[in-house]
This record gives structure tokens, C-alpha cells and sequence, in this order.
């Protein structure tokens, strides 16, 4: 396998009108959703052989959600059903750039993933694992997913976290921040926005910032920074990627589609020696979250290999090559 994710795959509940308070709203729409489950989406629709690892209620949207991962590609070996809990809904409550949410999830059938039902055999050979913060709220999911990375690692695969910070899912700030320091120092690669880095560190400066997490284990640090692109850290360079322009209509699925488009580039190399591959592949990643917003939804809006190739030739030529500042 290139790429597995282990982590939620829920639904989100659209509400049928922009800017509606939760109680006003008429109607919920239920789409996929579950940012682990996205970036495993977006990673196949790059061209990876990707597989998704978790939980979701014996249900009706748990049954969806497996198709939904099937139509596009992605291995569902490792999905767990189970028949006590329901597949967790995430309503969203604040339809703008912001989104809130309010998760169904007491507990949700993603939490209740339990370290005996990993597929071990599928973790022991795969290039990468990209799991996030979601799954380390509330045992035994945390286990699991601590125990996952365990494994992947021992065969030597990439492991990717993105911190993904969502406070509505935590019982405290505190807790939060020390599961997401437990797992920074098994992590190849760490992503965060900004929102993120400044949780992370106290301070707004992205370079300053990065540098710190670094010191805390973190190998490579990726800081998306929405309309300005995106930045890196590692043990031996470091730069700011720019933006590619874009018309946005939807910033839904940018961040998971980044990660995705990242881990396709950087599972070609020796993840030991990524250096010189960055700044390349944070160029297609930018290409890849900004295309993301020029469609509705999260996993509608994921772009094909082709499509960012596409853009790449139209765009690059005209703009000349983006690339990163080096400092
Ligand atoms: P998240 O907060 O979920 O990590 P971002 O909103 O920062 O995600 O978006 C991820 C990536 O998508 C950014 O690093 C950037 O490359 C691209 N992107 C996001 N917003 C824009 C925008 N307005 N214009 C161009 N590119 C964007």
C-alpha cells in the first residue's frame, strides 16, 4: 500500500442555509466527512493505492460511508463496524470560513476502535501513515492509533500527523496538547495551520514557530497558510511555498487535499532524504488545496492527477515557476 489514514470517518451535516444559527436552520444535508478519510480520498485521486483504517456504526451511514470510500478507490480492509455505537454526525453549526461544529459522538463508533482490531498485516506494509488528533480524544482509539503508528514505523513507513485541532471534541485545552506532544516525536512529517502553530507554540511567527516544534521531535514541519500557501522545516532547509491563485467558492476538504497531494510526492523518496524533493512537492500540494476551493464539498472538490498536472502547465508557464524562498 502507498498511503494508509487511520482515524474518523463521519458525517457532516450541512445545514441548507449559509449563515443560519444551528437552531434556525430548516434542514441538515449528510455528506462524507472525517478529515483522515478525506486525505485518503484525495491521495487515490492523485494516483496512490491508499487504504482507510477505523470505525463507524453497524448503520445506515456507516454502510454509506464504506461505499463512499469504495467508489473512490480506497481499501476498506480495515473499517470497523460496530453494532453498540452509531457512526459519529458532526452538524455544522457556523457555515463560513470558520466552520463550528457539534459533534453526535457520546461515544461514536470512532472512538471505539480498539488496538485488537487493527489490521496489522496491512500497517506492516505500507509507505505511510497518516493519522490526526481526532482519534487520540478518548480511548481505546487513542491506543489504537499510538499502536498503529507503532507498528507502520517498525517497517519503516513514513508517519505523517496532522494535528487537526478541534476543540469542541476535547475535555480541556491541556489534554489536547499533550496527546498532540506524545505523538509529535513519532512523526516524519507534522502539519499544521496557523491556528495550529499558534495553540502549539504561542507565537503567530511561522517560522519562529516551526523551529520550536521541531526542537520538540517534529522531523519535517508544514505549515498551510490558506491564501498565502504554505511553509517547511526540516532538519536542513526550510521556505515559504507560494499560492496559486484561485477563484474560491468552498474551503472545504483545502487542508486534507494539501496533505494528500504532499504524501503522493514524498512517498517517491526516501524519507529519510526529503530535503531536496520539498520544495516540488509542496508547489503540487498548494496546486492541489487551491483547486480544492474552486469546487463545493470536500470530497467532490478533491482534484485528479490530471487536473493538477493540467493546472500546473496552464499556470506555471504564465507565472514562471513558483517554487519556495529559501532563507
Ligand atoms: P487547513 O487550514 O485545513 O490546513 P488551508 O485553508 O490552509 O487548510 O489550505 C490548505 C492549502 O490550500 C494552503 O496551504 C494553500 O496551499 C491552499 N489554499 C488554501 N486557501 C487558498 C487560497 N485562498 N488561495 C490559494 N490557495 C489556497
Amino acid at each position: 500500500m502507498d498511503i494508509i489514514t487511520l482515524g474518523e470517518l463521519l458525517i457532516d451535516m450541512f445545514p441548507a442555509e449559509k449563515g443560519k444559527r444551528l437552531v434556525d436552520v430548516s434542514a441538515f444535508i449528510p455528506k462524507p466527512g472525517g478529515a483522515p478519510a478525506n486525505v485518503a480520498v484525495a491521495a487515490a485521486r492523485l494516483g496512490a493505492s491508499t487504504a482507510f483504517i477505523g470505525k463507524v456504526g453497524q448503520d445506515f451511514f456507516g454502510e454509506m460511508l464504506r461505499d463512499v470510500l469504495q467508489q473512490e478507490g480506497v481499501d476498506t480492509r480495515g473499517l470497523r463496524f460496530d453494532a453498540d455505537a452509531r457512526t459519529t454526525l458532526a452538524l455544522i453549526a457556523q457555515p463560513n470560513e470558520n466552520n463550528e461544529y457539534i459533534f453526535y459522538r457520546n461515544p461514536g463508533a470512532d472512538q471505539r476502535l480498539r488496538p485488537d482490531e487493527l489490521d496489522r498485516d496491512l500497517l506492516s506494509n505500507t509507505r505511510a501513515l497518516h493519522v490526526a488528533s481526532v482519534s487520540l480524544t478518548d480511548e481505546p482509539a487513542r491506543s489504537a492509533t499510538f499502536e498503529a503508528v507503532r507498528l507502520a514505523k517498525q517497517s519503516g513507513a513514513l508517519i505523517s500527523f496532522d494535528a487537526n485541532y478541534r476543540p469542541a471534541l476535547w475535555r480541556n485545552e491541556q489534554e489536547a496538547l499533550a496527546q498532540i506532544a506524545a505523538m509529535l516525536p513519532h512523526a516524519d512529517l507534522l502539519k499544521v495551520n496557523e491556528l495550529e502553530l499558534e495553540l502549539l507554540t504561542q507565537t503567530s511567527d511561522v517560522e519562529k514557530g516551526s523551529a520550536l516544534l521541531a526542537s520538540r521531535g517534529g522531523k519535517l514541519i508544514v505549515v498551510t497558510l490558506g491564501a498565502q500557501g504554505s511553509y517547511f522545516h526540516s532538519a536542513s532547509s526550510k521556505g515559504f511555498a507560494k499560492p496559486f491563485q484561485v477563484d474560491a467558492v468552498d474551503s472545504t476538504g483545502a487542508g486534507d487535499s494539501f496533505v494528500g497531494a504532499l504524501l503522493t510526492q514524498l512517498i517517491k523518496h526516501d524519507k529519510n532524504n526529503l530535503d531536496a524533493q520539498l520544495p516540488r512537492a509542496l508547489e503540487f500540494a498548494n496546486a492541489a488545496g487551491a483547486l480544492t476551493l474552486t469546487r463545493r464539498g470536500a470530497i467532490p472538490a478533491l482534484p485528479t492527477a490530471s487536473e493538477v498536472r493540467e493546472f500546473l502547465n496552464r499556470v506555471l508557464p504564465k507565472i514562471g515557476v513558483l517554487g519556495v524562498d529559501e532563507e
